[in-house]
């Protein structure tokens, strides 16, 4: 089965390609610069060299176009025709309350997607507008988002409630949502693996460090609390965002540098953290670099980030009562022996003691204490693959639980004529509709439960089922 894992943002698009069979990830590739002449596409299939090319792209449209082009070119592409595609696995920032876990696309989904943009909008219309264009260019295939929000709906109120006036909970829905989730939940998945150890069973710190930082508390494998908030900005000090700050600087800093709340957005979000602290760069590399030659303030950035993250550390393990394992991934949490070795220093009362010549190899198993600490790659986009691939199976398997026919005989016979003439128009609307997407819509529409073996049932006595075979919709492979 090859998944397409999409991650469409406001100016870039990237891309794997998977082969879940043998969960291979068979090419890698992003559009940078969209909306200019100058956009730029690197590809690089598997095993092969890697292209980059500079041409005009507009828009989302030409560049998801360009993407499927490439997978397809004679020289360098991986695929035959758009049909070798058995499903899309979207990147999807903020799942607001809506979204607990990964969905199957549909028209109601999109509707609670654009419900969310107020939430994330700088992210979702983006990730939005990639779902619409691949329904235009890739019809029939089907379509799965998975959320960064999502892993932390677990968060009980008292962790996900801020100390605000009741009515802007209610009323705008302002709460701790956190960020990173799909790639906390694969380290976390990860670390219960290698330890053999069921994950019910452990308490995890999870520390992702990269340009965005959050660490996560995890107990029995549910996120219980989570540094980052209503939005990425809280928590963490960040390579260009602050991270925690006393509130009430927004209104001074509005004062004394007469600046817009938009430009304080702006200031908190683009050029604070590890940019603000060092006045040079957000790159940790850079900064490592810089302090190593003697310069203090790349040292005092450096304190300042390893202190917070320590800080979330002894704060968790008070908030899970215990710890098993502390993980570090992401760019910085994976590279950075230094980062790692200053924040585990003098952690030993927690049960944390680390073995520095592992820890300067960047080795997966650094810990000597008794807790485990572990520096596991993260892998989002394999994790996207992963829940697509769960996601349509268990739509498959329920679509393929047996029904006796007189059960479906029974629903039918429930169907009033303008629910039958309903069906027939929305499959007119759009023949590469999914049962499960037909049964969604005609439930809402008819006001009764028409379950996917009624609709599948109809379709086949209208004869729909065989002109969607012309159209050469693979409703058999796909009875998502
Ligand atoms: P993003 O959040 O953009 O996905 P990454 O996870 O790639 O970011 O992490 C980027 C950060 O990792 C940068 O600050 C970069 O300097 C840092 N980094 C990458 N490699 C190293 C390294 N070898 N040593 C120290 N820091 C590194």
């Amino acid at each position: 089965m090859k998944v397409l894992v999409l991650n469409c943002g406001s100016s870039s698009v990237k891309f794997q390609m998977f082969e879940m069979d043998k969960e291979d990830n068979i090419a890698i590739g992003i559009i940078e610069k969209i909306g200019s002449s100058n956009a730029i596409l690197t590809f690089k299939p598997k095993g092969r060299e890697k292209i980059v090319q500079t041409r005009e792209i507009m828009n989302h449209q030409v560049a998801l176009d360009l993407v499927i082009n490439t997978l397809m070119n004679s020289q360098y592409g991986i695929l035959k025709s758009k049909s070798e595609i058995d499903a899309i696995g979207h990147r999807l920032v903020h799942g607001g309350e809506e979204f607990a876990q990964s969905v199957f696309i549909t028209d109601e989904v999109k509707e609670g997607l654009r419900r969310c943009i107020q939430f994330a909008p700088l992210h979702n219309p983006h990730n939005l507008k990639g779902v619409e264009v691949c329904e235009k260019i890739l019809p029939g295939i089907p379509q799965v988002g998975v959320f960064d929000t999502a892993f932390h709906h677990s968060l009980p109120p008292k962790a996900y409630i801020y100390a605000l006036p009741m009515a802007l909970y209610r009323k705008l829905r302002i709460r701790r949502y956190g960020f990173h989730g799909t790639s906390h939940k694969y380290v976390v998945d990860k670390a219960a693996k290698y330890l053999n150890t069921p994950i019910e069973k452990l308490k995890i710190i999870s520390c992702h460090l990269g340009n965005g930082c959050s660490i996560t508390a995890v107990d029995g494998g549910k996120s219980v609390d989570t540094s980052m908030g209503f939005t990425p900005l809280e928590g963490l000090v960040m390579g260009t965002r602050c991270g925690d700050i006393d509130p009430a600087l927004v209104s001074y800093i509005a004062q004394n540098e007469n600046l817009s709340l938009e430009k304080i957005d702006n200031l908190m979000n683009k050029s604070s953290g590890m940019l603000g602290l060092t006045e040079t760069s957000n790159d940790l590399r850079e900064i490592e670099f810089e302090a190593e030659k003697g310069s203090k303030q790349h040292k005092l950035a450096m304190d300042i980030f390893c202190y917070r993250i320590k800080k979330y550390i002894g704060a968790y393990a008070a908030v899970l009562g215990g710890l098993d394992v502390l993980i570090f991934t992401a760019g910085i949490g994976e590279k950075s022996w230094y980062i790692r070795g200053e924040v585990l220093k003098n952690m030993e009362y927690l049960g944390i003691k680390f073995h520095p010549k592992k820890n300067n190899k960047n080795e997966f198993d650094i810990g000597t204490g008794k807790v485990k600490v572990l520096v596991i790659p993260t892998n989002e986009e394999l994790a996207i693959a992963r829940d697509t691939v769960t996601v349509l199976n268990s739509i498959k398997k329920e679509t393929e639980k047996p029904v006796s026919e007189e059960i479906v005989s029974e629903e039918i016979s429930q169907l009033t004529s303008d629910d039958k003439a309903e069906l027939i128009s929305i499959w007119f609307k759009n023949p590469y509709i999914s049962p499960l997407e037909l049964s969604q819509k005609l439930s809402k529409k008819s006001g009764k439960k028409v379950s996917i073996h009624v609709v599948k049932q109809e379709l086949k006595i209208l004869g729909l089922d065989k002109v969607s075979e012309k159209k050469k919709i693979e409703f058999t492979k796909r009875t998502y």
